[in-house]
C-alpha cells in the first residue's frame, strides 16, 4: 500500500513510514529475485547503478530543466550507507547531473560516483572529476552540424553542446520520427569520417566519441579495486536504448557467476525498440516515481522497517 505523499515536498512523513511500510515489489524473473535476495542478505557486496534521465528524473521538453525527482538524492543517500557502491551512469556531463540531481554535498552521498558522457567523464564525491580532453572530431562536427541541419530543412532541431558530445533534440520538429530517419544516414557518415559514433535515443541523436558506452562504464566499476568492497551483485536501472550496453554488462556479470538485477523505468510513450529492452528487465517500474519509490522500499528493507511481497 503506497504511503500518502506530502505534495509540498514529495516526501513521506516519518509517522506514515512507520505505520505503512512500503512494499518492495519482487522482480518477475528467477535471476532478478536471486539478485535482490543476495542484495538484501549482504548489501555491502552490492552495487546500485542508475541512469539519470527517465529513471531518476522525468523526461521533459527542455533537457536543461530535467530536475531529479524530489526524493532521488535522499533515497540514494539512504542506500549509500548500506550498499557497497552507488553510481549514476549517464550520457550527460557530470556537472549537469550533479546540479540537476542535487547530489553534490547531499547527505549520505559522500562516496557517490557519477560516470558522465557514457563514462568518458568520471566523478567521485571524494576526489572530484577526472576527464580526458574532448575528442578532436567533436570540434569539427560542431562547425558542420548547423549546415547539415539546414540542408535537410531541419533548422528546428535543437543542438545541445555537451563539450564531448553533441545532442540533436528532435522533439520540437514537426515530425520527430521523420526527422530521425532523415538525419540518421548523414550523421552516420559524418561520424564515420570524424571517428565518432551516433547514439540514438527518444527523439534524440547524439554524436560522441567511439569506445565509450554505459556497459564499459559499468564494468569499470565492477573491476577489482574500483570500489572499496568486492561486488557480487549489480543492479542497473535504465529507460532507453543507451542503457542496452549496461544491460549487456550486467548479463555478462551473471554469465561470469555474479548476480544481476535489471531494472526498467517505463516511459509513458514506449517505442518498439525500448519495448525490446524492457522485455529483458527483471523488474519494470513506473517511471522515476516508481523507481524512487522502489528504492525507498529497498532502503526500508535494509533498515529492517518494511515487508516484501516475497515474505523474506
Ligand atoms: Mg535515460
Amino acid at each position: 500500500m503506497p504511503a500518502e505523499r506530502d505534495v509540498s515536498t514529495g516526501s513521506v512523513p516519518a509517522d506514515l513510514q512507520t505505520c505503512h511500510p512500503r512494499r518492495l515489489a519482487e522482480p518477475r524473473t528467477r535471476a532478478g529475485r536471486a539478485a535482490l535476495a543476495a542484495m538484501l542478505a549482504d548489501p555491502v557486496r552490492a552495487l546500485l547503478a542508475t541512469d539519470f534521465d527517465g529513471v531518476l528524473a522525468p523526461i521533459v521538453d527542455d533537457p536543461d530543466r530535467a530536475a531529479a525527482h524530489p526524493r532521488a538524492a535522499d533515497v540514494l543517500g539512504r542506500l549509500a550507507g548500506r550498499l557497497g557502491g552507488i553510481a549514476v551512469v549517464t550520457g550527460r556531463p557530470v556537472r549537469q547531473v550533479l546540479e540537476l540531481g542535487g547530489f553534490e554535498g547531499a547527505t549520505g552521498l559522500d562516496e557517490l560516483r557519477v560516470l558522465g558522457q557514457y563514462g568518458v567523464e568520471r566523478w567521485d564525491a571524494r576526489t572530484g572529476t577526472d576527464s580526458p580532453p574532448p575528442p578532436a572530431g567533436i570540434a569539427v562536427a560542431r562547425e558542420r552540424i548547423a549546415t547539415l541541419l539546414a540542408d535537410h530543412g531541419l533548422a528546428a532541431v535543437r543542438v545541445e553542446d555537451k563539450g564531448r558530445a553533441l545532442g540533436l533534440h528532435l522533439r520540437h520538429t514537426t515530425d520527430p520520427v521523420l526527422a530521425m530517419r532523415c538525419l540518421r544516414e548523414p550523421l552516420d557518415a559524418l561520424a564515420a569520417e570524424l571517428d565518432l559514433r551516433v547514439e540514438p535515443g527518444k527523439h534524440v541523436l547524439e554524436l560522441r566519441a567511439t569506445g565509450a558506452d554505459k556497459g564499459v562504464a559499468l564494468e569499470s566499476l565492477l573491476a577489482a579495486g574500483a570500489l572499496d568492497a568486492h561486488v557480487d551483485v549489480v543492479a542497473y536501472a535504465g529507460d532507453d536504448l543507451g542503457d542496452a550496453a549496461a544491460y549487456d554488462a550486467v548479463e555478462r556479470h551473471r554469465t561470469a557467476g555474479g548476480r544481476g538485477l535489471l531494472i526498467w523505468s517505463a516511459a509513458p510513450e514506449p517505442t518498439d525498440e525500448t519495448c525490446e529492452l524492457a522485455a529483458r528487465a527483471d523488474l519494470v517500474l513506473d517511471g522515476p516515481e516508481g523507481v524512487v519509490g522502489w528504492l525507498d522500499a529497498l532502503a526500508d528493507q535494509l533498515d529492517g522497517a518494511g515487508t516484501s511481497e516475497g515474505g523474506r
